[in-house]
């Protein structure tokens, strides 16, 4: 029934980046929005498992694994930088993730504990099920607000989560025996 729109500049107005473009509809504002954490956490993604790549010295599968993850991240964030972009949204302000990704890096990667590489499956293999989470819900936010090439590029993004997942899932009981068989052997480090 309101016919009035909100004039520009109105102090209605939210002065959010990912509003700053009028007629944006509903699903667009929410979609970038989502993108934007999308980004964070693949920010997040990258540090923790760089973290934990770097300190793995026993468990050469996993640290491989790890590696071509660091390097499917790394493109996961910048794709999803560039769907932000190709929604008109300025993001020289992602970059202020970084204390986000500190934050998690204390928690995940600094672990110095004598399980280490157990915490890290742990938060990994939760870590991939999150992402797995976000890029569903990213493929429907996108499709409903008529995106589908940023649907798509959700769609490549969550088939690295999965496989990702996929392989943690096969693998982690192998990690397991490993670890608590080098625990067995006298003097030998197991914990990474
Ligand atoms: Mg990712
Ligand atoms: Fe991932």
């Amino acid at each position: 029934m309101n016919t009035n729109f909100t004039p520009q500049g109105s102090p209605l107005e939210r002065k959010t980046p990912s509003s700053m473009h009028a007629g944006m509809s509903h699903a667009r504002k929410e979609l970038a929005d989502w993108l934007r954490d999308a980004h964070a956490m693949e920010v997040q993604a990258e540090a923790m498992l760089k973290g934990q790549a770097a300190r793995l010295e026993h468990f050469p599968k996993l640290k491989s694994r790890i590696e071509q993850h660091i390097t499917e991240t790394r493109r996961q964030a910048r794709d999803v930088e560039q769907c932000l972009q190709s929604m008109g949204q300025d993001t020289s302000a992602l970059k202020d993730t970084g204390g986000k990704a500190m934050a998690m890096m204390q928690a995940v990667g600094g672990i110095v504990m004598g399980d280490e590489v157990i915490k890290g499956t742990l938060a990994g293999y939760s870590f991939e099920h999150m992402e797995i989470a976000s890029y569903t819900i990213l493929i429907a936010a996108a499709e409903a607000a008529g995106e589908h090439e940023i649907a798509s590029v959700c769609e490549r993004i969550l088939g690295e989560e999965q496989a990702m997942a996929a392989w943690l899932s096969a693998h982690t009981g192998e990690v397991v025996r490993q670890y608590l068989a080098r625990e067995e052997i006298p003097g030998l480090d197991s914990k990474r």
